[in-house]
């Protein structure tokens, strides 16, 4: 978080003659310098066009001329785009962002303005209107529907008075070509029926309401402050911050709610109606051109009071942003890897400050760093213990695989399938968690051992049977199962090694033959659409079970879903990544938050080969506090975050050597001193990655170390080799 910000800058204006820093959505660091013609002045945060070598490029006035460009090397800035400027603190958001990820500022500013046409005003529609003199013509029906229509009509599309007059849109084109309708050009308007504070929300319990009217209060004060909503699944959390977004939506206030994977929130939607009345904007990379577009200019006009979106929705051009919502505050996906590498959840922290309003962080699992920030008092922590309505949280039991394991070749435990077929046979639901796409995560050679590998990156080829392919997950390579083993020709002697969703279902299949069943992973589900139907499907009961990847983990409420078995809890506590225990206890904790949120109480079966692992042991007591404990133990011994600060550095390349070298070279200007360390190089994990090999260095360092000079000069003073490319990642959650 920033403790130190620069005072805003006031908007200055730029007369006629004067010379101004313009920054472009490039991948450039600094802005470049023009000068602003005789037509018109310009002021900071101006939408503006300029030339660029032999290209015209948009940008976005950033303050005086750096200088030191020679007078007659400077050129004019064309025009002044017709859009609302980026507001000052969008602007400071951008600079602050750049600099602590250590990334090119005008990637940074790309993400705030990639949508194109945006900043052209909107385009007018062509529509008609009925000529007041009308030719002689020979009237067919559909021309007679079509000018009945349109008697005392405002104008109209030619989409809209085909489909009212039932009629194909060449009648209406030959309607304007004989003189019957005239053409005029309508400016599209916004008409959408925005959120509805003053609706009123369900009644609130004695918890729920202490944690509502903080946070109304704090949206009141309106002044920066963070509030971690920490309440078990099923207990209100989006009901308690829904009273948040109500207070901010008062005046012409708008609110940001960031969701880790937006394709996948048809409930979240279905419940923001329910409550205000109306849709939330959206954003997401899902989107057509045309919806970014109004969007975006919605939001940068006001328009827009509340968008809901996935990470890039921060660096929208909001106008009286009033109140910040992260939930799931704790997941993954709000780090951004490629690009430009950034924490969404972090970053919106630091957004609130930059513009002094309330943020909420809001998770059943928060964060360890969001723990202890509540722990030391930066965070105002707001818990909510219980479920709401009475619903008890559910019976959580280890499966010891080593006592009751499957028979050979299966993966369910006899007290699993028992319990599945019990449920089912109650007319309840099932949810089978297995992280792993496909039909089986690895294939083999029996004869000579052969492992199908992907050419281009380090990982097996995944067997997806219902596609028919051998399959890389990192980089879309893929090939047909061939008939013989490419290594010792032998026929017929493939064999498939380990579980993926598809398998499961196969084994279901021949426990309970005509079961209702569906695979709810990213290979199927991949657009709100899908995402909104499989909620559906399972809400009208037309499943018994469903077997799903994380992407069914997070956030529904299925009433009827009862039992939620874990296929292989142990996955994710194997490499070496320094949250693989956090991460596995919060992924099963919301996946065993699934089961029994309706009136029936739920079931959870955990099958494992580490019972006594502590991420097991806190699950099965459904204590988080005493996990909590030990991991944050483990990360002070360690100094890892949030007690140490890393940074990583990923160096890839085509040519192997090339690579080498360089790392060597980034190696050698390592930086060094008391409460620095720098690790590495080593291979990656991923030491070859959609073809390009990869080494790693990792800086560790203490707490209070200021990491960004540091890496700043260090790369400075490292030589460079061409056709290898170094990637920062400040704060890594991840190490592949
Ligand atoms: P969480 O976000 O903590 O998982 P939700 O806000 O999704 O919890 O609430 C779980 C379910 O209980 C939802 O269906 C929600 O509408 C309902 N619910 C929560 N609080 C109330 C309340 N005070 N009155 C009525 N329904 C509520
Ligand atoms: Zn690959």
């Amino acid at each position: 978080m920033p403790s130190h910000l620069p005072a805003p800058a006031p908007s200055t204006r730029y007369p006629p003659g004067s010379v101004v820093a313009v920054q472009l959505p490039l991948p450039i660091g600094g802005a470049y310098d023009y000068r602003v013609g005789e037509q018109f002045s310009v002021a900071d945060g101006d939408f503006v066009k300029v030339p660029l070598g032999p290209r015209v490029a948009q940008g976005v006035v950033w303050g005086p001329a750096a200088g030191g460009v020679a007078e007659s090397k400077l050129k004019a800035i064309i025009s002044l785009l017709d859009c609302p400027p980026l507001p000052a603190v969008s602007r400071r958001f951008i600079d602050w962002t750049a600099n602590y990820t250590l990334q090119e500022k005008g990637l940074v500013l790309k993400m705030a303005m990639s949508v194109r046409d945006a900043l052209d005003p909107p385009k007018p529609i062509p529509a008609y209107v009925k000529s007041p003199e009308q030719p002689e013509i020979r009237l067919t029906p559909a021309r007679q529907r079509i000018l009945a229509l349109m008697a005392d009509s405002p104008p109209r599309t030619t989409t809209d008075i085909a489909r009212e007059a039932a009629t194909s849109p060449g009648v209406v084109k030959g309607l304007y070509e004989a003189g019957a309708l005239t053409k005029v050009q309508l400016v599209p308007t916004q008409t959408r029926a925005l959120p509805d504070p003053n609706r009123a929300g369900p009644v609130l319990s004695d918890e729920q309401a202490t944690a509502a009217a903080a946070m109304r209060q704090a949206v009141r004060d309106d002044s920066f402050s963070v509030s971690l909503l920490d309440g078990v699944p099923g207990s209100g959390k989006t009901e308690v911050y829904f009273e948040a977004i109500c207070e901010a939506l008062g005046g012409d206030g708008q609110v940001l709610v960031l969701l880790p994977e937006i394709a996948l929130s048809a409930q979240w939607l279905d419940r923001f109606r329910a409550r205000f009345g109306a849709n939330p904007s959206v954003w997401h990379s899902d989107l057509t051109m045309s919806q970014r577009r109004n969007t975006w200019r919605d939001v940068a006009t006001g328009r827009a009071s509340v968008v809901v979106g996935a990470r890039s929705a921060l660096f929208l051009p909001f106008r009286n942003l009033r109140l910040i919502v992260v939930d799931e505050e704790h997941d993954g996906a709000f780090k951004q890897e490629d690009g430009v590498i950034y924490n969404a959840r972090d970053m919106a922290v630091v957004r609130a400050q930059l513009g002094a309003i309330p943020i909420t962080l809001a998770s059943a699992t928060p964060s360890l760093e969001s723990v202890l920030n509540a722990a030391n008092g930066r965070y105002r922590l707001h818990g909510l213990p219980i479920r709401h309505a009475g619903a008890e949280m559910p019976d959580v039991k280890a499966v010891n695989m080593i006592k009751t394991p499957p028979p050979r070749g299966r993966w369910l435990s006899p007290p699993l399938a028992e319990a599945i077929t019990k449920t089912v046979g109650a007319g309840e639901q099932v949810l089978l968690f297995l992280n792993r796409r496909g039909y089986a995560p690895l294939t083999l050679c029996r004869t000579c051992g052969h492992r199908f590998q992907c050419p281009r990156c380090t990982a097996w080829l995944v067997e997806h049977r219902l596609a028919g392919r051998l399959q890389c997950h990192h980089c879309g390579f893929h090939i047909s199962p061939p008939k013989q083993c490419p290594e010792c020709e032998t026929e017929d002697s493939l064999v498939a090694c380990g579980p993926g969703v598809e398998r499961l279902a196969e084994e279901i299949t021949t426990l309970i033959p005509d079961i209702r069943m569906t695979i709810a992973a990213s290979d199927n589900i991949q657009s709100p659409r899908a995402a909104g139907e499989l909620v559906r499907r399972i809400e009208n009961h037309d499943v018994d079970l469903i077997i799903g990847t994380q992407i069914i983990a997070k956030g529904y409420h299925f009433p009827l879903l009862t039992l939620v078995g874990v296929i292989d809890a142990d996955l994710g506590l194997q490499g070496g990544d320094p949250r693989a225990a956090e991460r596995t206890f919060q992924l099963l904790y919301q996946v065993a938050g699934r089961a029994g949120r309706g009136e029936k109480p739920g079931k959870v079966l955990i099958q494992t080969y580490m019972e006594q692992h502590p991420v097991m042991q806190a699950l099965l007591s459904g204590d988080k506090e005493v996990f909590i404990e030990t991991e944050t133990i483990a990360r002070r011994d360690a100094l890892m975050p949030p007690f140490g600060r890393l940074v990583s550095l990923i160096v890839s390349g085509f040519d192997e050597a090339a690579v080498d070298q360089a790392a060597l070279a980034l190696a050698r200007a390592a930086p060094s001193g008391k409460n620095i360390q720098v690790l590495g190089p080593a291979p990656a994990p991923f030491a070859l990655l959609r073809g390009r090999h990869r080494r790693r260095l990792l800086l560790k360092a203490s707490k209070d170390t200021a990491v960004q000079p540091l890496v700043r000069h260090w790369l400075a003073r490292t030589e460079r080799f061409k056709k290898v490319r170094i990637q920062v990642d400040v704060d890594p959650m991840s190490f592949f």
